[in-house]
């Protein structure tokens, strides 16, 4: 018999945070070895729980969510988002704007499938959230990384920005704040680069999934609140914010010029409805995470265990020569650089990989995050303090020595 191929629709299609070196850990895992994993943004395995009362509504509407829901999304939960996005700022924010999905995941999908053409460009940062780059080549749509500067505090630079944009390119993504590298930009930043979705026309898709897991007082701007004369799609979710990315619980919401939009609005209708609607016992967290208690806000003040982690890590980072990194403002990682002056890297991977082998500490190599170059990679700071600096020590002992 004929062997199966993979559909071609895959080309340029991959996830490598949980590719390759993560398949090599789970291998290790069941030789027996025990694995820190540092691979993936997953708050609750690190003991970041939950707040209670989130749990108790989801258990208490529990018997009454046994059937499908509207494919937008539970009413109540649709209501707590846009009256999120009113607090923030956004005029005119309505339930019907909101989509809830299984995870932000699902939406990048769908919002993408809905938009592309094939061989329509998508500007996306780089380095970016990978999954955002797949799903671009996924829906048949190209992918044309924009250079984010790790001189100006990882900002994309809006001269690369303005000279990748051509006749095809359809929309532009933000990732703010931003994963990997912790930037958060500022209002200047994002009315800069607003202006060049105006002339262009661009649909601006904002991944703001982080937007509560901020450090040392900087605020987030919602960049939808500052255009409503575009089209402005806004990613959020329950995943990080509120801890409970097994629950996969995201949104989208749609602002700005919606009136444009009216047959995109249309295709996203046939995309939520043939996948019937999200897991509707956990759409019941959205109200009480949104409404309730902000219990993020005490773990990103220093004494606050997200906060103490951050610091740390970046310190020890910073302190094993060879490294250098960004102290982040944002979300759960660091992206360090790696001076190949002084540490003889030429493939990324295999340095993960040997670290991997050796020491039982997984990373990502910078490559997985679209970063052209062979020398970043990136941690989760979300183990406890003594774990972090444990896994650090590691490397500080392993890096010096090491050349490819
Ligand atoms: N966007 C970014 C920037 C992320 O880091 C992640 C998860 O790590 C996601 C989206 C996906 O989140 P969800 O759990 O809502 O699917």
């Amino acid at each position: 018999m004929k062997p199966i191929e993979r559909s071609t629709k895959l080309d340029g299609v991959c996830y490598d945070i949980r590719g390759p070196v993560a398949q090599e850990a789970r291998r290790m895992e069941e030789e027996g070895h025990r694995i820190l994993k540092l691979n993936i943004g997953n708050p609750a395995p690190f003991g970041f729980e939950a707040p209670d009362e989130i749990l108790k509504h989801v258990i208490h509407n529990l018997p009454t969510a046994q059937g499908y829901s509207d494919s937008q999304g539970i009413y109540p939960a649709r209501v707590a988002v846009a009256q999120y996005y009113q607090q923030r700022g956004i005029r005119g924010a309505d339930a019907d704007d909101v989509y809830i999905g299984n995870g932000v995941s699902e939406l990048i999908l769908m919002s993408l499938q809905a938009l592309l053409n094939n061989g329509d460009e998508v500007l996306i940062p780089s380095p970016d959230y990978p999954l955002w780059t797949a799903a671009v080549n996924l829906a048949g749509g190209k992918a044309v990384h924009y250079r984010c500067d790790e001189q100006q505090d990882w900002f994309p630079d809006l001269s690369d920005i303005k000279q990748k944009i051509g006749t095809k390119t359809k929309a532009i993504v933000l990732i703010n704040p931003n994963n990997p590298t912790g930037a958060v930009y500022d209002q200047a930043f994002l009315l800069e680069l607003l202006k060049i979705a105006r002339e262009h026309r661009l649909v601006v898709l904002s991944d703001e999934i982080y937007d509560k897991v901020l450090y040392d007082g900087i605020e987030h701007v919602s960049t939808a609140s500052l255009a409503d004369d575009l089209i402005m799609l806004t990613f959020g979710g329950l995943s990080k914010n509120y801890r409970i990315a097994g629950f996969r619980v995201g949104w989208l919401f749609i602002s700005g010029a919606k009136n444009l939009a009216r047959h995109y609005i249309e295709g996203l209708n046939v995309l939520a409805s043939m996948r019937l609607c999200a897991n509707v016992p956990c759409q019941h967290a959205v109200q009480t995470a949104l409404g309730g208690y902000q219990s993020i806000n005490e773990l990103v003040v220093p004494g606050g265990r997200l906060y103490e982690q951050m610091d740390l890590a970046h310190k020890l980072v910073n302190d094993i020569d060879g490294l250098s990194c960004m102290r982040p403002k944002g979300a759960m990682y660091l992206f360090p650089k790696i001076d190949r002056k002084k540490i003889r890297i030429k493939d990324d991977e295999l340095f993960v990989l040997d670290f991997l082998r050796q020491h039982k500490v997984l990373l990502v190599h910078g490559r997985a995050f679209n970063w052209p170059e062979p020398d970043h990679f990136r941690i989760v700071f979300l183990p406890h303090k003594e774990q972090l600096a444990a896994a650090l020590g590691k490397l500080a002992q392993f890096l010096p020595g090491y050349s490819q």
